[in-house]
Formats: C-alpha cells, sequence, structure tokens
C-alpha cells in the first residue's frame, strides 16, 4: 500500500471511531503500518481533525520520526513496539470505550459469548492499570500481542490489532459490543459464555471464510 493511501485510510477510520462513540474529545490514538514505516495519529488532536499530511510518520527499526512540525501521540511507543513484536500486525486502534472501561472496573478476563466475537477476535487478553504513555505499558501490550488481536487495559480502555485498519476497526466495535452485552447480561442474571470447544469450533470452521463473509456484511 503507497503511504498517500495509507494516510487516508487512517482519516476515514479515525472519522468512523468517532462517529461509533469509541473515543470522546482527543482521546485514542490509531496506527497503521507500510513497509518499514508507521503513520501514527498526531499528539493534541480529535481524531476527526487529523489531515491526511498530518499522520506521523516513524520508523519501525529505528524509532526515528519525521519531523513535520508536530508531535506523534503519546502512546507513540505503545504502537511502535506492537509493530516490533508481531511483523503480522498491520494496523493499530487504540479507544477509550465506555463499556469496555466499565467491564475492567469489575471484571477482568472478557468470555467469548457468541460467534462472530469468537471468529472476529477470539479471546481478549488483559492487562491491569498501568500508568498510560510509559514503556511499562509499551512493553506490557507488546508481550500480548504476539497472542491475542484484542487487549483490555485496566481502567483505560481497548487496543486491538489486524492485519488493516479495517479489521483492527470491527475488532474494537465487536469487542465493545461484547462488553456491552455481558454487562447487560450481569445486570439480569449470570451470564453463560461459550464453551472453550464451541470457540475452538468457530475458529476451525473455515475460519477465513466465515470471518471474511461477517467483514462483508459489517460493511
Ligand atoms: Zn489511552
Amino acid at each position: 500500500m503507497l503511504n498517500a493511501e495509507t494516510r487516508n485510510e487512517l482519516c476515514k477510520y479515525a472519522k468512523k471511531i468517532v462517529d461509533s462513540g469509541l473515543v470522546v474529545g482527543p482521546g485514542g490514538n490509531i496506527s497503521a503500518r507500510a513497509g518499514d514505516k508507521m503513520y501514527l495519529s498526531p499528539s493534541g488532536f480529535a481524531l476527526e481533525e487529523i489531515e491526511p499530511e498530518q499522520w506521523i510518520e516513524v520508523d519501525i527499526p529505528t524509532g526515528d520520526i519525521t519531523d513535520v512540525g508536530l508531535r506523534p501521540s503519546s502512546e507513540v511507543l505503545m504502537h511502535l513496539y506492537g509493530y516490533r513484536s508481531n511483523p503480522d500486525i498491520r494496523a493499530m486502534v487504540h479507544t477509550h470505550p465506555s463499556h469496555c472501561i466499565a467491564f475492567t472496573l469489575v471484571e477482568k478476563n472478557l468470555p467469548v459469548m457468541f460467534p462472530d466475537q469468537a471468529a472476529l477476535v477470539g479471546r481478549t487478553a488483559y492487562i491491569p492499570y498501568i500508568i498510560p504513555t510509559t514503556d511499562l505499558l509499551a512493553n506490557a501490550v507488546a508481550e500480548k500481542v504476539t497472542t491475542a488481536s484484542s487487549i483490555l487495559l485496566g481502567n483505560h480502555g481497548l487496543v486491538t490489532t489486524g492485519r488493516n485498519l479495517r479489521e483492527a476497526y470491527y475488532r474494537t466495535q465487536v469487542v465493545e459490543e461484547s462488553a456491552k452485552i455481558y454487562l447487560s447480561a450481569k445486570a439480569a442474571g449470570t451470564p453463560v459464555p461459550l464453551t472453550d470447544q464451541e470457540v475452538d469450533d468457530i475458529a476451525a470452521l473455515e475460519s477465513e471464510d466465515y470471518r471474511i463473509q461477517l467483514l462483508q456484511k459489517m460493511k
């Protein structure tokens, strides 16, 4: 993907994230990878305000930042370490969705409850609260992105990854929906999630085809 395309895609999904209520005000940060570079939201902007040329180019191997007169998001290390940790990742979405945060105030491990969640997201990892913007948080996220495509950050929010922005964005939506479903189920009674076997069966179910069909439906 050309860099210009990456920048336009970032603008598109930044607006979707704000329109979906997944962040409020200047919260959250997103990035996409193109070759050895990542393109990250600048600091101090609401996501929907960012123009294509304002995404900050960072060299993944060296961490060198191309100077465009703007500072990168304060979570630059979280994104950088994430891409270094798992080379399959092409996009990262970090948001502060209200149900995800509410969930981490009362629970740690989000169960897999329904087929779309199993197919699109799978099991969600959890990191207890760590002060934002630190290399401690960046290292904790980098450790989890090798085994999970979604990570709940205690008292903070959510990180999702994907092979493209669309996948990372849909994962954010599905995890937020899952947290919402869990909380409303728990308010009404005792939630009964899918069993490990049921989750594995969905993963085995021509997994790629099923996932692609879901993504088509969600367009
Ligand atoms: Zn955050």
